[in-house]
């Protein structure tokens, strides 16, 4: 039985899917797998694990388990329902991809799907549970999709062996089909039960125009007009990226500022001296390594956050505190102009955005203000944001895009699509009838593609080819995917697995159709085991296999670790707000090339190019004790630092577990690599980068002259290019291997390190 609070009681009675609970409970019992529908905020996330505990899913041996795509929802919604339940964080818990806080008495279980993707690679069963739900499977993220196209197997395997087990997926969206109309994926299709949210009306208001250059401008002068002329309600302001959301929270906090007043109860000033308690106790524990386990890693969860990394901003200026009033600056838009008589709280709001920081967005705001998140698509469907009544919506989203053949990738701005778009609307209905602000016009959205694509199908599938090879599925072709990802992405990955000595060569003579279709089949080697084992992509694990040479793995570790993580230096490019400004980061950046230059070593080692930086640059930061300061005067991103340093523990415990003769350690006094170090490093890095060759264009074959200093590569017509902040820009080699090529205003190669002609 759940002794819960009167008022959470009463709150729980208001939710939709509470009405539907029996309904929901009986066809959970009669059927192996049941889909759910439900408008965001119809109390899913939240009440499905209840309902589940309360009917005994949790009683017996098997615990109850739930998969977020996103980290954010993992650990908001545990202490949620913990919260709700009464119960402590012992026994409803959350596992992501560095911590947790799961016991042995924990019944319900918030995890990423990454994670449950690592623990079905120990347990194909999955004998520790009794129930999985995925939830967000709209979201159609790749990990989503592949624990789905699993579950539907092991469920049944369950199930005939005796030991039952029931599968939830859950979505905000009633598009469901590629679930329950795929016979691959489910031969009897499963019920789909769906909860009428109580949805108050909301009024769209197009643009009459589409702005195209300044959308965050745009932005901001509509937020501030909500802010000035409609009564109360908070507003939820949609935007692509970090810098965006911090770019509007900076304006409209200059714009309606507002003061703590002493009229305030001494409660409010507690959470800020807590807030500020927890930011100096975060950054002593920074400090000492973090004790890593090895169970408690999963897959890395590509591309989260990969949007908010590449934005390169901190999110250290997002709190209030130390948020000067700045009113004497007059830009001569009105808009800019302090008005501090209606002032507006304003709180960021994105995926790698502090959980403390998050937390804001659901308690009250402060008396007298009016609530204002600023978010990225993180607010469009998982996490719900109570007393909106405005929603400003930039139309876009921000996304990576890969070329299948050429493997260049860039992120891009797009359009939204029209669902994307209606689910980002619906949050202001949540209480009374609201209002969407749409900075596009209905002809633009008329353009919009319906639905927004699986994840699948947009980007390379080789770290997901490997694991399913690791679980011993041969002919990942033949995998039910709710949508497959195309035979040519499938093509390459075994190709290029193969290529990395991770899947066994398929043979070269015999029928043509039989040497094709073994090309899709290849068994996993033991190398592929292996490598399999590490939580990187399949390249980077070719790296980490080979390390074991001269000694040489911690320097692998460390380097793997650091590309892994996306821009651990600060932009040296980025545009000053004044000319004051502009001199000194002119100072500074002359003052942080030449620090790369050091780090870049020299004789043979300068040869490991920016290779060399990213290892100087990781060895010089953990020597001074990876603080915030040495980051800031030496151009390297705080965060990013932080994290290899997790990734360098979590990837050494992988390898000792490979080999336990390695005894690796994570060394926080990294001597520079010896010159044979430094030649086999070199060799390494080509193993795992062998087909990322780039030749350098000879004068002869220059048939344009924006070709000058370009590189060939053997897929790509055009050149690509050394990028001007490069430890190689100054002497390109002939020869160079690069980590990827990506296209920003010109094709660039990053991570450049040149290699010799045998
Ligand atoms: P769904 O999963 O269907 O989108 P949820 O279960 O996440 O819905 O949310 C149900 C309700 O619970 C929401 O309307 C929201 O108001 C409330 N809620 C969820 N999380 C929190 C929280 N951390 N603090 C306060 N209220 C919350
Ligand atoms: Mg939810």
């Amino acid at each position: 039985p759940v002794d819960r609070m009167p008022e959470i009681q009463e709150a729980r009675l208001r939710l939709p899917v509470l009405a539907e609970e029996q309904v929901i409970m009986e066809a959970v019992r009669e059927n192996p797998c049941i889909v759910l529908c439900g408008e965001t905020g119809s109390g899913k996330t939240t009440q499905m694990p209840q309902f589940l505990y309360e009917a005994g899913y949790a009683s017996g041996k098997g615990i109850i388990g739930i998969t977020e795509p996103r980290r954010v929802a993992a650990v908001s919604m545990s202490q949620r329902v913990a919260m709700e339940m009464n119960l402590p964080t012992q026994v409803v818990s959350y596992q992501i991809r560095y911590e947790g806080n799961v016991t042995t008495d924990t019944k319900i279980k918030f995890m990423t799907d990454g994670v449950l993707l690592k623990e079905i690679q120990k347990d194909f069963l999955l004998q520790h549970y009794s129930v999985i739900i995925i939830d967000e499977a709209h979201e159609r993220s790749v990990y989503t999709d592949i624990l789905i196209g699993l579950l539907s197997r092991i469920v049944p395997l369950r199930n005939k062996k005796g030991l039952p087990m029931k599968l939830i997926i859950m979505s905000a969206t009633l598009r469901v089909e590629d679930f329950t109309d795929n016979k691959k994926l489910f031969p009897s299709p499963p019920p789909v039960i769906k909860v009428d949210a109580r949805q108050f009306p909301v009024s769209i208001h197009f643009n009459k125009r589409t702005p195209m250059e300044d959308y965050v401008g745009e932005i901001f002068h509509k937020t501030c007009k909500i802010h000035r002329m409609l009564p109360p309600g908070g507003i939820l302001v949609f935007l692509t990226g970090q810098a965006e959301v911090h770019d509007v929270c900076r304006r409209l906090r200059k714009a309606f500022p507002f003061r703590r007043s002493t009229t305030d109860t001494g409660e409010e000033e507690e959470t800020f001296k807590d807030t500020r308690r927890f930011k100096k106790d975060k950054q002593k524990q920074a400090v000492a390594l973090p004790r890593i386990h090895l169970d408690n890693y999963s897959a890395l969860p590509v591309d989260e956050g990969d949007e908010d990394r590449l934005a390169g901003v901190d999110d250290d200026e997002c709190g209030y505190e130390g948020c000067e009033l700045d009113l004497g600056e007059d830009e001569g838009d009105p808009d800019e102009k302090a008005d501090p008589s209606i002032p507006l709280y304003v709180l960021p709001l994105y995926s790698l955005l502090a959980p403390e920081q998050q937390a804001k967005v659901f308690q009250a705001s402060p008396a007298g203000t009016r609530l204002c998140v600023v978010a990225t698509n993180v607010a469009e469907t998982s996490l719900t944001i109570p007393g909106i009544k405005y929603v400003v919506d930039c139309g876009r989203v921000k996304k990576r895009y890969y070329d299948r053949v050429t493997g260049v990738s860039s992120f891009k701005v797009s359009w939204t699509s029209q669902a994307s778009a209606n689910q980002r609307a619906g949050r202001a209905g949540r209480t009374e009838p609201g209002h969407c602000y749409r900075l596009f016009s209905s002809a633009v959205f008329g353009d919009f593609s319906e639905f927004s694509e699986a994840e699948i199908t947009r980007r390379p599938v080789e770290d997901l080819v490997l694991q399913m090879k690791d679980l011993n599925i041969d002919k990942v072709v033949n995998f039910p995917f709710p949508t497959a990802p195309s035979g040519e992405a499938l093509m390459a990955a075994e190709q290029l697995l193969v290529s990395l000595g991770a899947l066994e060569e398929p043979p070269r003579t015999g029928r043509v159709k039989d040497i094709e279709r073994a090309k899709l089949s290849c068994p996993v080697t033991p190398l592929g085991r292996a490598m399999a084992s590490f939580p990187v992509a399949p390249r980077f694990a070719k790296m980490l296999a080979l390390g074991r040479q001269q000694d040489c793995l911690p320097y692998v570790i460390a380097v793997v670790a650091s590309m892994t993580v996306r821009e651990i230096f600060e932009d040296l490019e980025r545009p000053a707000a004044s000319e004051d400004e502009s001199s000194k980061l002119a100072q500074n950046k002359a003052r942080l090339m030449q620090m790369r230059r050091l780090w870049a070593g020299q004789g043979p080692s300068l040869l490991l190019g920016d290779l060399m930086v990213l290892l100087g640059a990781v060895g010089a930061c953990e020597y001074a004790g990876c603080t915030p300061q040495f980051c800031e005067t030496n151009g390297l991103r705080y965060k990013a630092m932080v994290e290899i340093r997790r990734l360098r523990g979590q990837l050494t415990n992988a390898v000792n577990a490979v080999c336990s003769e390695g005894g690796v350690f994570v060394d926080s006094k990294m001597a520079p690599p010896t010159e044979s170090q430094v030649i086999c490093l070199r060799q390494i890095l080509l193993a795992g980068l062998g087909d990322h060759l780039a030749r350098r264009i000879r004068e002869e074959e220059i048939l344009d002259p924006k070709w000058k200093n370009g590189y060939k590569t053997p897929l790509l017509d055009d050149p690509v290019f050394i990028h001007p902040s490069s430890a190689l820009f100054k002497k390109p080699p002939e020869f160079v291997v690069y980590q990827e090529v990506m296209e920003t205003t010109k094709m660039y190669m990053r991570v450049v390190s040149a290699v010799e002609p045998e």
